[in-house]
């Protein structure tokens, strides 16, 4: 397959088109971005974590019964996979309160909610990624019921399957952003599962271990980015 010129530079990857055209290929940057854009940066090899790490993850999900848009891995920062219109909207799955709900709702950040939590946002940079609900989805025709359906399905299926599967690796998932995408009339998942879209806590010292170090400038980024990679490559359980 061969790559073809870029079709859009977003905040973490690159998108170019190929020969084929229902497949695109990605590259991974290293930069990073916090606070809708106004704290920038750049974490050594985030890309490589990135891209390996959504590689395995969607694996995994996809053998679980959620297509994705996941095909195959060119080499250690870039991957192929299915063209798909991108829906404008941003899923958070969230399991236990942290960042926006904390604050929000006057909660402690690790408050242990009783149920898992799904929340929509409008994606859409330059208005902060406002959250919206079912009503303004269909509304706004950001999606279909039925795609919204499916969507509210797959997330929770994702986080079941995720949760478990961090569990293993000694990691509390404890909140995460999907994106999904249209192809060819099918919702598949899209985008990126990471530190960069996940937050995942060390079960045994509550270490956060995801962007939130960037974020909140805790130190020891890059090797926390490299350890979760580890963990999740090196097959071992830490629980
Ligand atoms: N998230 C993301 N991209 C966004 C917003 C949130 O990947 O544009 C992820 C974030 O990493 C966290 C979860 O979604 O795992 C919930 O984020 P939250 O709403 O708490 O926002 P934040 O505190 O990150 O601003």
């Amino acid at each position: 397959m061969k790559k073809l010129e870029m079709l859009y530079e977003g905040k973490a990857k690159r998108v170019y088109k190929t020969d084929d055209v229902t497949k695109y290929w990605i590259e991974y940057k290293d930069d990073a971005t916090a606070f809708n854009g106004e704290k920038k940066g750049s974490i050594h090899d985030k890309g490589i974590v990135n891209n390996k790490m959504s590689a395995l993850l969607f694996k995994v999900v996809e053998a679980s019964g959620v297509p994705t848009h996941f095909e195959s891995l060119v080499n250690d920062r870039e991957q192929i996979v299915k063209a798909v219109k991108i829906l404008p909207l941003e899923v958070i799955v969230r399991n236990v309160a942290a960042g926006s709900l904390a604050k929000r709702l006057g909660l402690e950040e690790g408050y242990t909610m009783n149920e898992t939590v799904l929340e929509f946002c409008y994606k859409d940079d330059a208005l902060g990624d406002p959250m919206i609900n079912e009503y303004h989805i269909a509304a706004m025709n950001f999606a279909s019921k039925d795609q919204v359906a499916l969507i509210k399905t797959y997330a929770l299926k994702v986080n079941e399957i995720l949760k478990a599967y961090f569990m293993d690796k000694g990691l509390n998932l404890i909140d995460f952003k999907l994106e999904f995408g249209d192809y060819n009339g099918e919702v598949i998942l899209a985008d990126e599962i990471s530190p960069d879209t996940c937050r995942l806590w060390d079960s045994q010292t509550h270490k956060k271990m995801d962007k939130d170090r960037f974020r909140r400038d805790l130190g020891d980024v890059e090797s926390t980015y490299q350890e979760v990679l580890e963990r999740l490559t090196e097959g071992s359980t830490h629980a």
